[in-house]
């Protein structure tokens, strides 16, 4: 069900106690925070943070247990929830040890669609669309097909932040034990853009495209048209192509293409034109120009690939928002989504705390109490679509955690 109404963040502390005390998932998420309790430290150990009314921050909480942990978000009611590492000792008693440091947590990566402000013309800053979320589809699909093909995994928990991102959790059991440097050479592995604002060709490729740049760059080209070309208009223009003109490294044949430029009729017709110029120019083979055979393919992905925040994927002991809590201005909750089925995902369409109350009035409305307590909370309302995501992440890495719970068993038999 669409969710055509806009939340008003005035009505966040009111509804918080409706969300928490009836559609936290608070079973599920235990369920996958623990990992089949191998080991039983796993989940006691973990550090949770609170953003509670007011901006007041409270690190390194943590729960012995389900019930624990239930009683203390229904009670402290946090406006934001974050997901830390599983550190050497209970995070809430960190002050009582000398040596407090963290040892395992899932692998993350956070996109956030204001990194694209320089390559989107619909939205700025924190706002997004239907035509820029677009990037966010193609940066889902480019890493999701990355981590599962060139590093295996394939525990990958896909969550929309709530507002203008994504989150990815990766929770196979290798990738939450890489150290702080194994976590940063995967980071740089994937980071295909560099330099800041001040850089104006940021993608720079090997003359050999290694086998995963190839992947990407095939994702990317098939979202190119539609999002750079049609919904952003980005050759639209003198200003604009500008832009894409400076990619070349030059002169004499950004100076020709500019002129011709406006002798075309729309983005698609000028894109060809500097398409077809750059491989006549690389046919030509003339060592001075300096067009190397993947400047095309450069000037893609520059527009589409990725934009990782790859600080939060290096830091072992960097927070990251939790899954299913709820974005204090959007009122939205932070749902999990099916990257296969990443084109059909709408942020605009992930239902906000008010819509929800709504949807359970409307469903306790037409049945009697017997019934209505039949069915879990979360299933009167559009969470449930999400859930069944969650629902089937979790029986999947369930798999993995009886797997390595019968390891454990034998290592205690041997030992
Ligand atoms: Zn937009």
């Amino acid at each position: 069900m669409p969710c055509s109404d806009k939340f008003d963040p005035e009505l966040l502390t009111d509804l918080l106690p409706f969300y928490y005390n009836r559609l936290f998932p608070y079973e599920q998420y235990y369920r996958w925070l623990s990992y089949g309790g191998v080991p039983k430290t796993y989940f006691p150990y973990r550090e949770f943070s609170f953003t509670l009314a007011d901006d007041i921050y409270v690190r390194y909480q943590s729960f012995k247990d389900h019930e624990e942990m239930e009683k203390e978000i229904k009670r402290q009611k946090p406006h934001k929830i974050d997901i830390g590492a599983v550190y050497n000792f209970r995070p809430k008693d960190h002050r009582t040890v000398s040596v407090f440091t963290p040892k395992e947590k899932e692998l993350v990566f956070d996109i956030d669609m204001t990194d694209y402000d320089e390559v989107r013309e619909c939205c700025e800053g924190a706002e997004i669309c239907n035509k820029c979320w677009k990037f966010m589809t193609v940066a889902v699909k480019i890493l999701d097909t990355a981590l599962r093909e060139d590093f295996g995994y394939q525990h990958l928990l896909w969550v929309y932040s709530g507002r203008r991102g994504v989150h990815c959790w990766v929770c196979d059991a290798k990738a939450r034990a890489l150290s702080q440097s194994s976590r940063s050479a995967v980071a740089e592995y994937l980071q295909l853009i560099r330099g800041g604002e001040n850089v104006s060709k940021k993608v720079s490729l090997q003359s050999k495209l290694h086998p995963s740049v190839q992947r990407a760059f095939k994702i990317a080209n098939r979202y190119f048209e539609e999002i750079i070309l049609e919904d952003q208009d980005l050759l639209g223009t003198p200003e604009l192509w500008g832009k894409v003109l400076a990619l070349i490294p030059d002169a004499d044949i950004r100076e020709a293409l500019d002129r011709t430029m406006p002798q075309c009729v729309n983005s698609r017709q000028r894109w060809n034109t500097i398409q077809a110029e750059i491989n006549r120019q690389v046919n030509k083979g003339d060592s001075k120009k300096a067009i190397k055979p993947n400047l095309v393919a450069e000037i893609i992905l520059q527009f589409v690939y990725p934009r990782l925040d790859i600080h939060v994927t290096k830091g072992l002991n960097h927070l990251l928002k939790s899954p299913f809590c709820v974005h204090p201005k959007t009122g939205r909750v932070c749902v999990c989504f099916d990257p296969l089925k990443a084109d059909d995902f709408n942020p605009l369409h992930v239902p906000h705390l008010g819509q929800l109350e709504k949807e359970v009035s409307e469903y306790d409305a037409k049945y009697n109490d017997t019934e209505r307590s039949a069915v879990a909370e979360y299933k009167k309302t559009s969470m449930k679509q999400s859930m069944a995501v969650f629902e089937s992440f979790l029986n999947r890495l369930g798999a993995e955690n009886a797997t390595r719970r019968l390891e454990e068993k034998d290592m205690q038999k041997t030992f």
